[in-house]
């Protein structure tokens, strides 16, 4: 008879399965070629392979008692058995255990499962219970017979890839547990000390649940089992971050000290002093810039905070010992915005500047390469145009990358690789400063930033006052253009954020369009201008110059000026649709007022109905304007992948701890770590060997 797994699999896989070739010239099997792209090669990987959840196939429950949602196991008489063919074909089965009728669907199935699911057959079904059209049914639920003795334990699920039954991955785990090498990595003082279970002994608990475990422990992951496989995951990541940075140590940059006076020159230049933070800061970049490899800096500040004068400061350094300094910017108008502001800076010292991006044309892109090429220009300033391949430096010595996370991992590592140069053997990398207000939750900085320093601008300058946000309905809509009203009459200006519409860009522009049109209707006294992404480069430029001179009140906008513009005039921000922005973008977007001592106020114009989601997003921006509140919540709300957008950067997310609930574990993995690398190496190898096998190549080492 056909096996549960058997049941399960379905015609995608079978198809997946014939495209593999036969016969690999290594002697692989399939099987075993599935289980490599899992990561499972030897023993010990299969090892670490922990179940992903358990189900409970211990009791039978009765159908009448499972909730929608609500996963289960039944045992069933099959009443009726066929094949339908709408909406499309598929294997309906029609089931009863007398408490009441369920029914269960196959989109794809084999003439063996047909017979086996034969009617009046009595079986054991295990799935999710859903309302379809036809009442309660279950979609390719897992099949078992019902003449069998229940199973004792909870059944372990593991993460797998198509074609890869479960029942295939338990017998290869099964089979490594009995001759993998399960000896302790980490030794009994150290196990005594953060109390944890020995390792063999968690692993055959959470491969081989007893009858008798907690199932809900087991589910929550808060027992002891895993709580050591969770420490040890987290000490090998600490392990191998920590190499990766003695790594970095061993490469080589150009020291750069400031010779002659520009640092000087351009503080006395500024309008204004720095804080106190930003002091701090400088100091902390400055003397990296001075060391004899690479500095990895992130420095994240909240909107507003002045992160700009910083990288100012660090460019002036680097341009005076000599080097070139690349400012890179996601967007066209934050780039302008440097430009301008930097240039208005450093011009007047005599520092010479290029400006690169997508939108240049052919000629002036030439002759900015040239300029680049020839070391002429000594500060570049741009958009992801830096990192085509036709610019090359001529001696680039530190890369400033602005609002870093909006950039590939690929991106920064490409401009990173414009400082080598391949011919003379001896590769120098440029310094690298990244710049962030979207600031980075402590366990997160912990785990996935270790490599890379942090310093932090605490506070703002003085004389901000923090913004008033108001969530108001749509429905609402004529308030808000009365207010818009009266802020412009009291001299101020505002912005008025267009709804995004991700589906389609070209219906972005049409709301924005139609936004204008509409408020140019309601307030004809108001000079209202319009700036979208499909403007030309010299459009924007021309908007953004009249909004910053006062010569347009309103400025109705997509989100082109999510990041970095800066008019301390503008005291009211306007966001439609409020409910479809993430929580990063909204508070950056609110970040554009209350850059002056005026009182601002940011309108979060929703529409009903709110989803879970959208609720706790306006909730969240209600009730807090700090960033790292803002960040906490976002990271809750989103889990760590989306939130870091580092799903492309081949660092494996943890798969078993959880950054929420596990701080105390990722300090101290990370405490031993260091210790471990300090005074027990062989400990340390030992632990990577059994956690990383596989993975080394992110071990550089
Ligand atoms: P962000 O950190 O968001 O990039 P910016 O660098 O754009 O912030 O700075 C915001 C505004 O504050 C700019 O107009 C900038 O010139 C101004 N600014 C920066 N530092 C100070 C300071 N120490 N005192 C007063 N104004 C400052
Ligand atoms: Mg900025």
């Amino acid at each position: 008879m056909p096996t549960a797994s058997a049941m399960q699999s379905n015609g995608k896989t079978r198809s997946a399965a014939r495209r593999v070739p036969p016969a690999i010239a290594s002697g692989e099997s399939p099987v075993e070629r599935k289980l490599r792209r899992l990561g499972l090669v030897a023993p010990q990987d299969f090892v670490v392979h922990f179940p992903i959840r358990y189900e409970d196939e211990t009791r039978i429950t009765s159908i009448a008692s499972l909730r929608p949602g609500q996963s289960g196991q039944v045992e069933v008489e099959v009443l009726r058995s066929e094949v339908q063919f709408r909406p499309r074909r598929q294997l309906s089965v029609l089931v009863t255990d007398g408490s009441g009728d369920l029914v269960l669907r196959w989109l794809n199935f084999y003439s063996s499962q047909q017979k086996q699911l034969a009617v009046g057959k009595r079986l054991r079904i295990w799935g999710e219970l859903r309302m379809g059209f036809q009442g309660p049914e279950m979609v390719h639920p897992k099949v078992s017979r019902a003449d069998v003795e229940l199973p004792t334990s909870l059944t372990p699920v593991y993460s797998t890839t198509d074609g890869l039954s479960q029942a295939s991955l338990r017998r290869a785990i099964d089979k490594s547990l009995e001759t993998a090498d399960l000896d302790d990595t980490l030794g009994p003082i150290i196990r005594q000390r953060y109390g944890l279970m020995p390792f063999g002994q968690a692993a055959h608990l959470l491969h081989h649940p007893p009858p008798d475990m907690s199932y809900g422990a087991l589910l929550e992951r808060s027992h002891p089992a895993w709580r050591r496989v969770k420490f040890d995951e987290l000490l090998a990541q600490q392990l191998s971050l920590a190499l990766a940075r003695a790594a970095r140590l061993r490469q080589r940059a150009e020291p750069l000290a400031e010779t002659s006076g520009l640092v000087q020159s351009l503080r006395n230049a500024l309008p204004f002093r720095l804080t106190a933070a930003q002091e701090r800061v400088t100091d902390e970049i400055s003397s990296d810039l001075m060391k004899s490899f690479p500095m990895h800096r992130l420095l994240q500040g909240d909107v507003g905070s002045g992160k700009t004068v910083v990288a100012a400061l660090a460019a002036a350094q680097a341009i005076a010992s000599g080097a070139q300094v690349a400012i890179m910017a996601p967007t066209e108008i934050l780039a302008e915005q440097h430009l301008l502001k930097l240039a208005g800076w450093l011009e007047p010292l005599g520092v010479r500047i290029a400006w690169l991006t997508g939108r240049l044309g052919a000629k002036s892109r030439r002759e900015e390469n040239a300029r680049i090429a020839s070391g002429e220009a000594q500060l570049i300033i741009g958009t992801q145009a830096l990192i085509q391949d036709k610019t090359t430096f001529a001696h680039l010595g530190l890369i400033v990358l602005d609002e870093q996370h909006r950039f590939g991992v690929g991106q920064r590592l490409q401009l990173s690789l414009k400082g080598e140069k391949p011919s003379s053997g001896n590769a120098l990398i440029p310094h690298q400063l990244s710049m962030s207000a979207t600031p980075i939750p402590r366990t997160l900085a912990m785990t996935f930033f270790a490599d890379l320093d942090s310093s932090v601008i605490d506070e703002l300058p003085p004389g901000r006052r923090s913004v008033v946000t108001k969530l108001v309905a749509d429905s609402r809509r004529s308030e808000i253009v009365a207010h818009v009203q009266a802020e412009i009459f009291a001299g101020k200006q505002a912005y008025w954020v267009c709804p995004l519409v991700e589906e389609s860009e070209a219906l972005q522009l049409q709301t924005a369009v139609d936004t204008h049109a509409r408020l140019v209707q309601a307030l004809p006294d108001l000079r209202i201008g319009l700036v979208h992404g499909r403007l030309k480069s010299e459009e924007k430029a021309s908007v953004m110059a009249d909004f910053r001179s006062g010569r347009i009140d309103v400025l109705i906008a997509t989100t082109v000026i999510e990041v970095g513009v800066d008019v301390a005039n503008a005291s009211l921000m306007v966001i439609e649709h409020a409910e479809r922005f993430g929580l990063a973008q909204l508070h950056q977007l609110r970040g554009r007022v209350g850059r002056g001592s005026n009182q601002s106020v940011c309108v979060l114009m929703y529409q009903q109905p709110l989803s879970w989601l959208a609720r706790q997003r306006l909730r969240a921006m209600y009730e807090t304007t700090d960033g790292f509140e803002i960040a906490r919540r976002d990271l809750r709300l989103r889990g760590p992948g989306e939130f870091l957008g580092v799903r492309q950067s081949g660092l494996a997310l943890l798969r078993f701890a959880n950054l929420e609930t596990d701080v105390q574990l990722v300090e101290q993995a990370q405490a031993l770590a260091t210790e471990l690398l300090d005074v027990d190496i062989d400990t340390a190898r030992r632990h990577l060997a059994r956690w990383m096998h596989g993975k080394q190549d992110f071990l550089r080492t």
